[in-house]
């Protein structure tokens, strides 16, 4: 009884487990809370930061990108089309389950899960939630073209 007792007593003062995002306190319209935060009336409560490793919103280098379809196959929810003329791919995070699968199986990098978590949308295919080119990767292997080892190779001093 004594030990119940201490540890509601205890929980009484321990901050909460859940993080209080978006807001502190739930708003009594979530939209209108929205437009607030747009019109910079109010601020969001801050996220917590996510772990190392977490899963997030896909980023795609085009460029790097070798077209060889093994994300392609592997995707178990069909969220990457296959683009055959320019041989690559489009990401609908909409349809993505966040397994990281084909970001496991890209032989080059050119496929990573960012911290990125805030996803909601009323469009499934607003341009944010379809990934065409997020740019340059840190880990992407670069390709380089035929001679371009050479020439940055720095030359003897004669
Ligand atoms: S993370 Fe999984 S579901 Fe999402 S695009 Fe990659 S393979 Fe498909
Ligand atoms: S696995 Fe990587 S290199 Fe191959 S098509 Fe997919 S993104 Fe491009």
């Amino acid at each position: 009884m004594f030990e119940a007792a201490r540890t509601i007593l205890k929980q009484l003062f321990l901050k909460p487990a859940t993080n209080v995002f978006p807001a502190k306190y739930a708003p009594a319209s979530t939209l209108s809370f929205l437009d607030k935060v747009s019109r910079q009336e109010v601020k969001l409560h801050p996220p917590v930061t996510v772990p190392p490793g977490f899963r997030g919103k896909i980023a795609y280098d085009r460029e790097n990108c070798t077209g060889c379809q093994q994300c392609y196959k592997i995707c178990p929810t069909q969220a990457i089309e296959w683009l055959p003329e320019e041989k690559k791919i489009k990401v609908f995070i909409s349809r993505c389950c966040f397994c990281a699968q084909c970001v496991d199986v890209c032989p080059v990098n050119t496929l990573v899960m960012t911290e990125e978590f805030l996803l909601a949308s009323y469009d499934k295919y607003a341009d944010e939630l379809v990934i065409v080119d997020s740019g340059e990767l840190p880990d992407s292997k670069k390709r380089k073209k035929p001679g371009a080892e050479a020439a940055e190779k720095p030359t003897e001093q004669s």
